[in-house]
């Protein structure tokens, strides 16, 4: 059956355009199947001034950047990308079966399926002037920033027996690392504590009261931190350093619709990223992962290609061939004809979107 375009009726509706989400409808539109992702505008990727740790591509490129090549890419194969935030999901039945309807502040849309791909909020820590610096001095991922610290004066600000566990690894990269408690009691058990013990951490107990900005740094970019001030009245210099407190995760929409939660409230998926509810996926930082731009992706494409396969009427069953009732099941093809003209016009271009230019150094 073909799908009227005029109506918002889609076969995926992807919650969410960070990297994991674009990548899984990038993946079910060239798969043929009608989709559309929804973005409200923020996230983690939107954090991410330097892309670090993704295969060929430049630390100049900001996450900004390439989700706009991403939206690029999904319009250009077919999909539609709607910048309005998703307010609920639900499910409803129509002739087809059982289906989801999306509302968002400016669309109401239907979908077969539907992927939250929705992220996480860091918690900040509460440090005056402290948050203006992420990215350039205060960050969040180890994996991805303890290079740019390397060699460096690194504090890691927190209470928790991850707060712990990330200053000792920070040993493999200076031997400058201050544990920040901020006035906290520490929350880790007697075996951290013996372990901090026999690590070259500074344990710095007073609260850190504010932040201030490296006088020397290049003044046309935007400032990189240059230390923290301390209750006590002292001050420190600090090429950077992380906050550990914890992730909020965007579950809220999933967990309305029925979705299973993990004890600590990220999306429980299978390993096909489907979650406790029939036909909705989760994928991404909103699940459990190493929380990294690659995997998101790596996440996304795997999600993309479970939903084909979910979606998809062919090969057909021998049942369904022997099945004279039903004639339907041998109108060949499956995907609409608005993509199937799209497949068509795609093939006939010489350029197409995304990061393009040749390494300068070939
Ligand atoms: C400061 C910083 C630097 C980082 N640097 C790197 C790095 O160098 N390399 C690396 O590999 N990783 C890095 N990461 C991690 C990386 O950014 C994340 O792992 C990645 O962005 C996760 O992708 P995602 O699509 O799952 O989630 P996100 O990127 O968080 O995207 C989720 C999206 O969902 C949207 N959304 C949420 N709710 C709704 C709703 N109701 N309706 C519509 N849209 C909604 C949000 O606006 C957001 O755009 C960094 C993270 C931070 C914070």
């Amino acid at each position: 059956m073909e799908r009227d375009r005029s109506n918002p009726d889609y076969e995926v509706v992807v919650v969410g355009g960070g990297p994991a989400g674009l990548t899984t409808a990038i993946y079910t539109t060239r798969l043929g199947h009608e989709t559309a992702v929804f973005e409200k505008e923020g996230g983690r990727h939107a954090a991410v001034d330097h892309v670090h740790n993704l295969l060929g591509v430049s630390e100049n490129v900001s996450g900004q950047e390439l989700a706009a090549h991403a939206v690029d890419q999904l319009e250009h194969y077919g999909g539609d990308f709607y910048l309005d935030a998703v307010e609920s999901v639900s499910r409803f039945e129509d002739d087809s079966g059982p289906r989801f309807r999306l509302e968002a502040s400016h669309a109401t849309v239907d979908a077969d399926r539907v992927v939250f791909a929705t992220g996480f909020r860091d918690r900040s820590p509460e440090v005056a002037d402290l948050e203006r610096f992420t990215g350039r001095g205060l960050h969040y991922c180890l994996h991805c920033d303890a290079y740019t610290l390397g060699d460096g004066s690194v504090f890691v600000l927190g209470h928790t027996e991850s707060a712990a566990h990330v200053a000792m690894t920070m040993c493999n990269f200076t031997d400058d690392v201050d544990l920040l408690l901020d006035g906290r009691e520490p929350e880790w058990g007697d075996e951290t504590a013996e372990l901090l013990e026999a690590h070259p951490v500074d344990r710095i107990e007073t609260t850190v009261v504010s932040a201030y900005e490296d006088s020397a740094a290049d003044s046309s970019e935007r400032p990189w931190l240059g230390g923290l001030s301390f209750g006590d009245g002292t001050e420190r210099d600090y090429l950077g350093g992380f906050a550990m407190y914890g992730t909020a995760y965007n579950a809220d929409l999933a967990a309305e619709l029925g979705c299973d939660l993990t004890d600590d409230g990220a999306i429980d998926v299978d390993e096909r990223r489907e979650t406790s509810v029939d036909g909705a996926y989760a994928v991404g930082d909103v699940t459990h992962g190493q929380n990294q731009t690659t995997i998101a992706i790596g996440d996304g494409a795997y999600a993309g290609l479970v939903v084909h396969k979910d979606l998809r009427r062919f090969p057909l069953s021998l049942e369904e061939c022997r099945d004279e009732e039903d004639a339907t099941h041998n109108d060949a093809p499956g995907a609409s004809a608005t993509l199937r003209a799209q497949m068509r016009r795609v093939r006939t271009l010489e350029t197409h979107p995304g990061l393009r230019d040749p390494s300068p150094g070939r």
